[in-house]
């Protein structure tokens, strides 16, 4: 079962006619949702009656069932009938489930409503591949190539705030100056954005904004006219400024509490809000509540974490008595065993998050341990707020071990291209990255390193799918051969992974081999074997032992890694041994870059082949004893013929 919607559940498909239904079946399926079907289509044939439904009233009333359980509603349906079954139930963007129109010839696939909250575009995009239909996207962003503004820090766990949402998402359609001020959280959106935009981003040294002498982040001055929006990506409140003015909250924030035995709930959330008010600091950049397992079962604190919506991390005062804090009570010791509680956990809690480049770097207080009591309410409440390094990211990441083929993305296979599409981040040696890179959306990352850090690469897509990214992991050809897939699975086998947590997917290519094979006919029909010469992780004693093993055994092999600037004598050394067991004038093919532009493929003998150019980007095909050379087709018999 694919993992790549499993975002999207539950997902509901509705048609009305028999010839629509038989269609879409297969689309169903591979999207794990539920075809509904009316009544009167329960004698058609159905493969797989798992997938369908049937209703039995009026569809607009079926609708109202089924509305506030789905994520996403794809209707195959005239679009005007659609919108008027929809409209009495569309609400709220962020709540509506997305709607997608499929045109009944199956060609387009229409976001209609829900189209960045409800992530209908990213789905509409998905859908389509599969069909291989046209998608069509309205939203401005998609439009400009621009990550859209209301949901780009969402694959971050950031959280929206306060601000004039519509305002400023129109002047950034309208392509109008838009200052950004990106004072915490990952920056890598800002990696991908086009040449032709407009925004403007503030820096420390920039002279477009003025901060007051407090160099507090809220009271900001802007002093360019032509500004037509600001967004802030930040802890603090949406600054109060004269523009349109969005915020995105990176969760940074970790709240420590510690407080008397029954303290009246409404003084603890009181107290917390009290803080981050006078601290300026927004409640939606909060990771997490943490506190001593004391109070696990302090009704104030697991109220607050409800009615926030935030997870509590509970911590033995063993553990708490291992952070070293600034305020430390030896009454509060005497009491709990351990001097600090709000402090502690505070710190504590935000050591969590880790990814390596992060992890240098602790969790630092930004609000010291503060002591509220209230008259009138029982009880006395301290907070204490640390920040960390990394944004607490609850998304559920992923792995996708993709291999995108030889080259050309005709040759990707379309279950790849659609996690390929789904994926937040790409990860990959820079030149199969470039390959790939129109298929890609403006909202995902790349992260593109040079061809010698395999390791680093694999280790990294793990930190990240752990962290809570959808990782796409690529590797040109098969990404199970000699590619990233063992690698990855390998590192994870090291760190005792369950095979679900992160969960994860090989999506199989075409491999070099294969790609070859088929432009120049039919080397492969019989029994074959792939060598790589580099030696560079398998010792050469052991390659050359499979080398006299295939040649003697008039295996027709295909050669990887043939030659490189350092290792050049291996494929001298394997002409060598293959002239030892076959006929000088066995064919060989000589094939570089096939499907990219620079292709270029040689037909040659085993006795010529090191007259003409091998690379890196080189497979050599040897043919077995029987392999005929026809025009510039290479021919294996199978022995039909015989
Ligand atoms: N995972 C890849 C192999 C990676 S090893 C796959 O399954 O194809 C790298 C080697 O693959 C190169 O040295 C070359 O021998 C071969 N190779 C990869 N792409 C190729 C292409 N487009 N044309 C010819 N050879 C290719």
């Amino acid at each position: 079962m694919s993992i790549i919607f499993a975002d999207y559940q539950p997902l509901n498909f509705i048609t009305v006619t028999e010839e629509n239904a038989l269609q879409l079946l297969p689309l169903v399926k591979i999207t794990q949702g539920i075809l509904w079907l009316p009544n009167s289509l329960k004698n058609i044939d159905i493969f797989d009656d798992n997938l369908v439904k049937y209703y039995d009233r009026a569809l607009g009333e079926h609708l109202v069932n089924i509305w506030h359980e789905s994520k996403a509603i794809i209707f195959t349906l005239a679009m005007g009938a659609v919108v008027r079954l929809i409209t009495p139930l569309l609400t709220d963007k962020n709540t509506d489930p997305a709607i997608i129109v499929i045109d009944r010839s199956l060609n387009y696939v229409i976001s209609l409503t829900g189209g960045h909250q409800g992530n209908a575009d990213k789905l509409t995009e998905l859908l389509a591949n599969e069909l291989e239909a046209k998608p069509i996207i309205t939203s401005a962003s998609s439009s400009l190539n621009l990550p859209s503004i209301d949901t780009f820090g969402h694959i971050f766990g950031w959280q929206k705030g306060e601000g004039n949402w519509t305002e400023v998402s129109i002047n950034i359609a309208r392509n109008k100056p838009i200052l950004i001020q990106q004072n915490s959280g990952l920056k890598w959106w800002q990696n991908r954005l086009p040449s032709h935009q407009s925004f403007i981003f503030d820096t420390p040294e920039s002279s477009l904004v003025k901060t007051t002498p407090e160099n507090n982040e809220n009271s900001l001055k802007i002093e360019i006219k032509d500004i037509k929006g600001m967004v802030y990506i930040g802890v603090e409140k949406t600054p109060k400024v004269d523009i349109p003015c969005i915020s995105w909250h990176p969760r940074l924030l970790w709240v420590g509490i510690g407080c008397e035995r029954d303290t009246s709930p409404s003084l603890i959330e009181s107290a917390v809000t009290d803080v981050l008010n006078k601290y300026n600091l927004e409640q939606k950049a909060i990771a997490s509540l943490a506190t001593i397992d004391l109070k696990n079962d302090e009704i104030g604190i697991l109220a607050l974490a409800k009615k926030w919506n935030l997870p509590l991390q509970i911590f033995t005062s063993e553990e708490l008595n291992s952070v070293s804090v600034p305020n430390p009570s030896s009454i509060v010791e005497n009491e709990v065993g351990t001097p600090s509680v709000a402090e502690a956990s505070a710190l504590k809690a935000g050591l969590l998050p880790n990814l390596s480049e992060n992890q240098l770097k602790s969790p630092y207080l930004v609000v010291p341990k503060q002591i509220i009591r209230s008259l009138g309410k029982k009880g006395a409440v301290t907070v204490a707020i640390a920040r960390s390094n990394l944004e607490y990211n609850p998304n559920q990441g992923k792995l996708y071990l993709i291999g995108t083929g030889p080259g050309n993305i005709e040759y990707l296979t379309s279950t790849a291209k659609t996690a390929l599409k789904e994926a937040d981040i790409i990860i990959g040696y820079s030149l199969y990255i470039d390959l790939i890179k129109s298929l890609l959306r403006p909202e995902q990352i790349i992260e593109s390193s040079p061809i010698t850090q395999e390791r680093q690469r694999a280790q990294r897509a793990i930190e990240l799918a752990k962290w809570g990214l959808k990782v796409a992991v690529i590797s040109s050809g098969d990404c199970g051969i000699y590619g990233m897939a063992g690698l990855v699975l390998e590192l994870l086998a090291n760190q005792n992974w369950d095979t679900k947590q992160p969960p994860l997917q090989v999506f199989s290519g075409i491999t070099a081999m294969q790609s070859v094979a088929a432009k120049i006919g039919s080397p492969l029909m019989h029994d074959f074997c792939a060598i790589s010469l580099s030696d560079l992780l398998t010792p050469w004693d052991v390659i050359e032992k499979r080398l006299i093993a295939a040649a003697s055994a008039d295996f027709i092999t295909a050669i990887y890694n043939p030659r490189s600037n350092t290792r050049t004598q291996q494929i001298v050394k394997t002409q060598e041994i293959f002239l030892q067991y076959r006929n000088p004038n066995t064919p060989v093919a000589i094939a570089r870059s096939v499907t990219r532009d620079d292709e270029n493929i040689v037909i040659t003998t085993l006795e010529m082949m090191l007259t003409h150019s091998i690379d890196m980007l080189t497979t050599v095909i040897i043919g077995n004893s029987t392999t005929k050379r026809y025009h510039d087709l290479l021919i294996t018999p199978r022995g039909y013929l015989s």
